[in-house]
């Protein structure tokens, strides 16, 4: 139940507003309705209702992050932008009368307005913001990766997003019947300002959030960045290992100023008891421009978010088996570096698929954590190109048989972390395998 709660949270939040603002108009309605006329008074406030969950979900609400999972509530967000345009577009049919009448009222002008705000929302969000519809669409996904503008997408989408939550408001307060249907207004003002309002203090709180100055700032490998943060002033905010930040560079800091997600590779030890550290592999433009980025720079940290390590795993006595894809090592570091610090004797494989024996590196500190856990091992397998000493291909049943990890495949709590299609074949190896389902977690690096 709990969980049904948890998952179904944004689809609650929107029915409840959707029916909170049909029954003031249905009490209106004089005469018995029949179904057809029922659904369309219900389209306008059950689009609104999309639109402002789908707001509320933009302003990353911590509080309910932690339960649902970024990924998932960006995906409800675009689902439900979509079906706020659908509906949109089947009230503007419904009601269609030429394009003459589209100006013939400041309701059908702040209409149609929000009618092409949410259609740019919409497709500003599609084609550069999510990779869910179009990463399987070989030239679309070019088309994100390489021609939009990812900043310039983001602003049109922001613009975009609370642009027709205006419009469309503005719309019901030009519809005379509506106007008139004071209770109606009185519940559409509320969520409005309940909504926008918790939107731009969310907004307003990103600027004011506690600094950080990068104290440490290096390559590890020809494609990755070590960066680490130490406040500016105070103590580091609380996180658990395989949380994520959102970084934005502040001040003279030679790079854009929009933020970016990372996971900690660090966690709170001895070693990072004051600072914060990622690892970045290079991705495209921000990613690339951390060679501006000088000791001393300003940034903030947004966070922490993220649930791939849930309590539930955390007081597990279970054996943890990390697998990392590449620079997905990440959450998993953090889980080990935690481990570590706590000098868990529990039993720990670390698996690392790499492309290339330039990918490698911090061999050093993994063989220095078998000192402190002898129950701790790690295995690096290569994809791309053969490797003196390591094996060559992908995380197979074979192979996680040949360095026994499917002798934990029933007792072990597994974390998978890395490119999409590294996660999606070793979820479907692990559960091909006989690893219960409800004992995998996995990091996805991309909404
Ligand atoms: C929860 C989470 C944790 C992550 N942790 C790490 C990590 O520890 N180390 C690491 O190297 N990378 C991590 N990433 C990926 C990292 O955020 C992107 O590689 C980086 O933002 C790319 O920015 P860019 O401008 O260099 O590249 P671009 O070419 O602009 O983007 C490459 C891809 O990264 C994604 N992306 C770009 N900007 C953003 C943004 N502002 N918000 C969300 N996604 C974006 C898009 O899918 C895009 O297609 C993480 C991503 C997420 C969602």
């Amino acid at each position: 139940m709990k969980r049904f709660l948890t998952n179904m949270i944004f689809p609650l939040i929107a029915f409840f507003m959707f029916a909170t603002l049909l029954i003031p108009i249905l009490v209106t309605v004089k005469t018995p309705i029949g179904p057809q006329q029922l659904f369309a008074y219900s389209v306008s406030p059950l689009a609104y209702s999309f639109m402002l969950t789908g707001v509320f979900i933009a302003s990353r609400p911590r509080f309910l992050e932690k339960h649902v999972g970024m990924p998932k509530m960006y995906a409800i967000h675009a689902l439900m932008t979509i079906l706020a345009f659908f509906l949109v577009l089947y009230h503007i049919i419904f009601y269609w009368q030429g394009f003459g009448a589209i100006f013939r009222s400041p309701a059908t002008i702040f209409g149609w307005i929000g009618m092409i705000l949410i259609f740019l929302g919409m497709m500003s969000g599609i084609l550069s913001l999510s990779g869910m519809f179009i990463n399987k669409i070989k030239p679309l996904k070019y088309l994100k990766e390489k021609v939009l503008n990812r900043e310039v997408m983001l602003w049109i989408h922001r613009i975009a997003g609370i642009g027709s939550v205006v419009a469309v408001y503005l719309q019901n307060v030009f519809i005379g019947f509506l106007r008139a249907n004071t209770p109606y207004m009185i519940v559409l003002g509320l969520y409005t300002a309940l909504i926008l309002g918790y939107y731009f203090y969310w907004k307003l709180e990103t600027q004011f959030l506690p600094k950080y100055k990068v104290s440490k700032i290096y390559k590890a490998t020809p494609l990755l960045w070590v960066l680490e943060f130490e406040p500016k002033r105070g103590n580091i905010v609380e996180y658990n290992p395989g949380d994520y930040f959102f970084i934005r560079f502040k001040g003279k800091a030679n790079i854009t100023k929009e933020a970016h997600p990372f996971s900690t590779s660090s966690a709170i030890t001895k070693k990072h008891s004051n600072t914060i550290e990622f690892m970045i592999k290079e991705a495209g433009d921000w990613t690339k421009s951390l060679a501006n980025i000088k000791v001393g720079d300003v940034a903030t940290l947004e966070g922490p978010y993220g649930d791939f390590f849930p309590p539930v795993a955390r007081e597990s006595e279970s054996p943890y088996v990390l697998m990392g894809g590449g620079i997905g090592l990440t959450p998993n570091l953090s889980i080990l570096r935690s481990e570590i610090e706590k000098k868990s004797q529990r039993r720990i494989e670390l698996i690392w698929a790499l492309s290339y024996e330039s990918d490698m590196f911090m061999i050093d500190e993994l063989e220095s954590y078998k000192k402190v856990n002898p129950n701790f091992n790690y295995h690096i397998i290569f994809s791309n190109e053969e490797v003196k000493n390591y094996p060559f291909g992908f995380i197979s049943n074979p192979y996680l048989e040949q360095i026994g990890v499917s002798e934990v495949y029933q007792d072990a709590t597994f974390f998978i972390c890395g490119p999409d299609i590294m996660m999606e074949s070793t979820y479907n190896v692990l559960v091909k395998g006989g690893v219960p389902a409800n004992k995998i977690y996995v990091d996805d690096f991309g909404f």
